[in-house]
């Protein structure tokens, strides 16, 4: 029988923190680039967002040197931890964009990847909800889009028939149009198991490693480039692919890349209690404008229920961009009771806010040799990054192969899937996790609104990637992620990480260096 979240392999690559001594224990510390060997890489990856775990992934399915590089403390901590989660059909996308085509492939390709790496998709469907008389005349229009992108099974539905469907719609509804292959994803699973097959297939992963520069080769043909840590160090690699999310323009300054530009565009979310997922039983979505999809309401994959995003657009670096702030936490409450009777009244949980790098020039701006040769720019991966990380990563790949010359030998040793054992297992009771009953501490619970056990959170700490932060624990395991937000377990977790790791309470931290749990001169609080 299978052990749950017993996922132990033997990895090729390395994953390393570039961070203080005793931050984390001392043979996944970076110090020195000699700790990879001194071959260059064929391909560095800047960026482990969703994107660039993608792209990790699938180039990992080659016989290739690749690093995966990232400035925050685990993979999928930017853009990518904060979105709908939605994995979209594309039936709304611009007809003939590179982005229609992606989602219409990745929409294909979903149901076998997610079975494959073992990423939660449930496909509940999404119905466009009309409110007003002009937009009840729009649907005509989506649904033919929708069909131009050959997304042929959406269907116009009666305002009675959406009431049918959805009891507690809004009596402002006049019709809608039902998306039956709009499905539910996990937006922080699918950067983690990306990466953790990568690795296992031999991709090195920096985390905690920003990067400062690029030292540009000089030599003809396939130059060999530096990228150049915060900490000075220089990283050989022949390729580099720009894959920063909203740091990719302060990246593409630095090896002469075309212009573009971007800026955050900020989505604020309302995050409700599970007791207000039975509200609805499909994504219930508003008649988009020409600025934003707009504000949705949906359930969870968990079993919760969420409401927005709102789209502001902030200046580039603006610290704000990731906040929440009372304004936009009211429009999202207005947009979702446009859609939903009743939603004001259910319990909120939490709140957030996402940015997506949104580029003046257009969606999925891509440009091989950008500058210099060898190196890819990839930026204004905006609204769809997730549902078209996969897609994506093979557009780029068979760019990446015509223009730059990448050789790609299938490495036959190459996993492109986890087992079972991976499965992190939190829709299920501890007791079914392990259902040989052969270790005591996955009966032993320790975040309680989610039931998630001990022994779930030592399983993750020694799952491949390592996560040494509080927050990448709590997107492997959901502790902390129930309506307590972790104000019960928070520091019963904290013992356990140290006791599992040696990390020393006082080191460990929120999501890195700098976000100590415990003030510096602070005794730690025990439970
Ligand atoms: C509000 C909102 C709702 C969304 N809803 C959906 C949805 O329902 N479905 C969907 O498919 N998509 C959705 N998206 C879009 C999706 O989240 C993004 O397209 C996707 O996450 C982009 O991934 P990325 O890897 O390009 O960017 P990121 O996740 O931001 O990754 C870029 C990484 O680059 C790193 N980096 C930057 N500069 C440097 C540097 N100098 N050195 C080292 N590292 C660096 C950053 O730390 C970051 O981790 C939504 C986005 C938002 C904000």
């Amino acid at each position: 029988m299978t052990q749950f979240g017993t996922w132990q392999p033997a990895t090729r690559g390395k994953v390393l923190y570039s961070w203080p001594r005793g931050a984390c224990e001392e043979e996944l510390r970076f110090t020195d680039p000699e700790q990879l060997g001194s071959e260059p890489y064929d391909v560095a990856i800047v960026g482990a967002g969703v994107v660039g775990c993608g792209l990790a992934y699938w180039l990992s399915q080659y016989e290739l040197r690749v690093l995966l590089v990232d400035r925050l403390h685990d993979v999928g901590e930017g853009t990518s931890k904060a979105n709908s989660a939605i994995i979209h059909t594309g039936y709304d996308a611009k007809p003939g964009t590179l982005e229609s085509k992606l989602l219409r492939k990745a929409a294909a390709d979903w149901p076998d990847l997610a079975a494959r790496l073992k990423i939660p998709l449930n496909p509940i469907g999404g119905i466009m909800m009309a409110v007003t008389d002009e937009q009840e005349r729009q649907l005509e229009a989506a649904k033919k889009n929708a069909h131009t992108n050959r997304v042929t099974d959406v269907r116009i539905l009666s305002a009675d028939e959406i009431r049918e469907r959805e009891p507690n719609a809004s009596s402002d509804v006049r019709g809608g149009l039902l998306v039956p292959g709009e499905s539910l994803g996990d937006p922080f699973m699918a950067s983690i198991a990306y990466a953790e097959v990568a690795l296992v297939n031999g991709v090195d992963i920096l985390l905690g490693t920003g990067i400062a520069g690029v030292e540009l080769g000089q030599a003809p043909g396939a130059p060999l480039h530096h990228l150049v840590t915060d900490d000075g160090h220089r990283l050989p690699a022949r390729r580099i692919v720009n894959a920063a999310g909203l740091g990719s323009r302060r990246l593409a300054d630095d090896y002469n890349g075309g212009a573009f530009d971007i800026n955050p565009r900020r989505g604020q979310f309302v995050l409700f209690d599970k007791c207000a997922r039975s509200l609805v039983r499909h994504m219930l979505l508003p008649v988009p404008s020409t600025h934003t999809k707009g504000v949705l309401v949906s359930p969870t994959i968990f079993g919760n229920l969420l409401a927005g995003p709102t789209a502001e657009d902030l200046p580039l670096d603006d610290p704000a961009a990731t906040h929440t702030t009372v304004e936009g936490i009211r429009r999202v409450m207005e947009g979702g009771s446009r859609l939903v009777s009743g939603l004001a009244r259910q319990p909120v949980i939490a709140t957030y806010a996402g940015a997506r790098c949104a580029c003046s020039q257009g969606s999925y701006v891509i440009r091989y040799n950008d500058g210099t040769p060898g190196v890819v720019t990839l930026t204004g991966v905006r609204s769809t990054g997730l549902s078209a990380s996969i897609s994506l990563a093979r557009h780029l790949i068979v760019g990446m192969q015509k223009e730059l010359g990448l050789e790609l030998s299938p490495d036959t040793a190459a996993l492109d899937a986890r087992p079972e054992s991976a499965w992190p297992g939190w829709w299920r009771r501890p007791f079914e996790n392990d259902a040989t009953g052969a270790r005591a501490d996955h009966g032993r619970a320790v975040c309680f609104c989610e039931v998630i056990s001990e022994g779930e959170i030592c399983d993750a700490l020694d799952s491949p990637l390592k996560p040494r932060t509080m927050d990448a624990l709590k997107r492997r395991t959901r502790s902390m992620m129930g309506r307590c937000q972790g104000f019960d377990c928070q520091v019963p977790l904290a013992e356990i990480v140290s006791s599992h790791t040696g990390i020393t309470i006082s080191q460990l931290t929120k999501n890195g260096p700098g976000s100590e749990l415990v003030a510096p001169g602070q005794a730690a609080v025990t439970a």
